[in-house]
């Protein structure tokens, strides 16, 4: 049987690179669900639907295949067989993939990509409702938080690396807001699962909490 690993959490706690390096130190396949609602996002953007739409929403699904793949350890993202990987990470991406994902339709579209890597390999992955929805049986469960400045503080850092112009401020109040709908939609809102290990990221390095989530995970193999 798979070993599956379950690390969920609000925007900017910094699971991506947390999951990233514990993946690649057990030697599990890491899956980024996050960047699989930024695939639907980027195509709802450039075809203009409405995602409060239904029908419009439901006809956007059917002209979609998502599909994942890796390269050189990397998760790319395909959409209709394009690797659109580097066009998701956008803010203007961010709101739509918040917005469309709390429509069921949306998560339904995911479901069964998400639960058949988990079957077929060891993965780690990171999200929002992984450990509530989709792998309520994964061996170990992780909610990793932050405080909303240290999340701010730490995305505007990586903007400012990109050359993005963007203030404290206003990364604040998208982070605030993306926490707010992620965590009161009625489908699959973002909470701690009863048998989740929480972490609090704030103070803790990187190193910190991958140490943290690989002993949680050699206790239970
Ligand atoms: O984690 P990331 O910021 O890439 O996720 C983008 C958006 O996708 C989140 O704001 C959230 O609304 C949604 N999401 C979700 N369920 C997941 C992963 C992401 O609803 N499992």
């Amino acid at each position: 049987m798979s070993f599956n690993i379950a690390i969920d959490g609000p925007a900017g706690a910094g699971k991506s690179t947390i999951a990233k390096r514990v993946a690649e130190e057990l030697g599990f396949i890491y899956v980024d669900t996050g960047a699989m609602y930024r695939t639907i996002a980027l195509y709802l953007l450039r075809n203009q639907v409405d995602c409060e739409q239904e029908q419009e929403l439901a006809a956007a699904l059917e002209g979609m295949e998502i599909s994942i793949a890796y390269e050189n350890g990397e998760q790319q993202m395909k959409l209709n067989g394009e690797n659109v990987t580097g066009l998701i990470r956008t803010e203007e991406v961010s709101r739509m993939a918040s917005r469309s994902s709390a429509k069921p339709i949306v998560r339904a579209k995911l479901l069964e990509l998400q639960r058949s890597l988990a079957a077929r390999f060891d993965v780690l992955m990171d999200g929002r409702d992984i450990g509530t929805m989709i792998l309520p049986d994964a061996q170990l469960k992780v909610y990793l938080t932050a405080s909303i400045e240290a999340r701010a503080r730490r995305r505007y850092l990586e903007q400012q690396e990109k050359g993005e112009q963007c203030t404290l401020e206003k990364i604040e109040k998208d982070i605030e807001e993306r926490d707010y709908r992620d965590m009161h939609r009625a489908t699959a809102p973002l909470r701690q699962a009863e048998d989740a290990v929480r972490i609090d990221s704030s103070y803790m390095t990187i190193e910190e909490v991958v140490d943290k989530i690989k002993s949680l995970a050699a206790e239970r193999r």
